[in-house]
């Protein structure tokens, strides 16, 4: 069942290794949580776009698995 609250950015790297931030929505704001570093991050606006700078520029993770 498809939660309304968390959602998640995954994206693989030139490694093929899978990397994973979590979007979890609180109040107004949203929480970005990054499974492989530890980053955290709260974003008002564009979470997602956040989250994928981030896997960019720390994982080099640009390729969308569900593209
Ligand atoms: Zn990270």
């Amino acid at each position: 069942m498809a939660s309304m609250t968390t959602s998640k950015v995954s994206r693989y790297d030139g490694h093929g290794r899978e990397h994973v931030v979590h979007v979890t929505k609180s109040g107004p704001r949203r929480r970005l949580a990054c499974d492989t570093c530890g980053w955290r991050q709260n974003a008002q606006f564009l979470p997602w776009l956040k989250a994928q700078e981030h896997l960019a520029e720390a994982h080099q993770a640009t390729v969308d698995p569900s593209a």
